[in-house]
């Protein structure tokens, strides 16, 4: 039997895909999200079911995967789960993940364009860049790799031809991540259309990341060499 804890954590992966649709950064049954069950970083993590309309996922469905790949056998997990493994695998960081296909962070993908730092709210995403990963077919190994490198000392990137992956402490913030980065491209886009943006330096994202508190430790370390105070 499950527990009630376990049910309402299951419920709020099928949740937030259902807010990803509503909310316009994803359609139909594309993308998918995972959450750790638990606090440890040893511990697997749910991940929705492949190719079933969100509406439809009942919390049974959801699939449990553990960090050695072997998952539960109630239904066959997102065709994504190799990318899922290896972030909760290599990112102590991230307790959850969100992937979409966005309107405009898939247009940029396409254009295999990165979001440069044109707005100060890049910051949320980890640093200066949201990078775009190489080209890989939706489901491989090669895409979680390349993904990965994308995504090394970020948050979020873009999928190239494909999507944006956003990572984060609860799947709250992972959405609300997803949410950002999809407006910051719909934003950058913009600004293409009249000309080009001014882009901030380097050491304003830092700032501005460490105001965030979104950096790491590395950021907070740093600040703390530099004798900054965090706000
Ligand atoms: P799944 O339904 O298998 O999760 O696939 C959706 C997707 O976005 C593949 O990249
Ligand atoms: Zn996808």
């Amino acid at each position: 039997m499950m527990s009630a804890a376990e049910r309402a954590l299951r419920q709020e992966v099928i949740d937030t895909c259902i807010k990803m649709n509503a909310l316009g950064i994803n359609q139909g049954t594309a993308g998918n999200a995972s959450v750790r069950v638990s606090d440890d970083p040893g511990d697997g993590f749910f991940i929705t079911p492949s190719a079933i309309p969100y509406e439809e996922i009942r919390p049974e469905d959801i699939v449990t995967m553990d960090l050695g790949g072997g998952h539960s056998d109630n239904r066959r997990p997102s065709s994504e789960w190799r990318f899922h493994l290896d972030i909760m695998r290599e990112r102590p960081d991230c307790q959850a993940i969100v992937h979409t296909h966005g309107m405009f962070a898939t247009t940029l993908a396409c254009l295999r364009m990165e979001i440069p730092a044109f707005h100060y709210m890049i910051a949320q995403a980890g640093g200066p860049t949201i990078r775009v990963s190489d080209y890989a077919t939706f489901g491989t190994q090669e895409l979680s790799d390349t993904a990965l490198k994308a995504l090394e000392g970020r948050k979020a990137c873009l999928l190239a031809n494909h999507g944006m992956i956003a990572i984060g402490p609860n799947l709250k913030k992972a959405l609300a991540l997803a949410v950002e980065v999809e407006t910051l491209a719909a934003m950058y886009w913009r600004t293409l259309q009249v000309g080009q943006p001014v882009i901030l330096p380097d050491d304003e994202i830092e700032r501005v990341g460490i105001k965030f508190g979104t950096m790491g430790y590395g950021a907070v370390e740093k600040a703390a060499s530099l004798g900054k105070k965090a706000p």
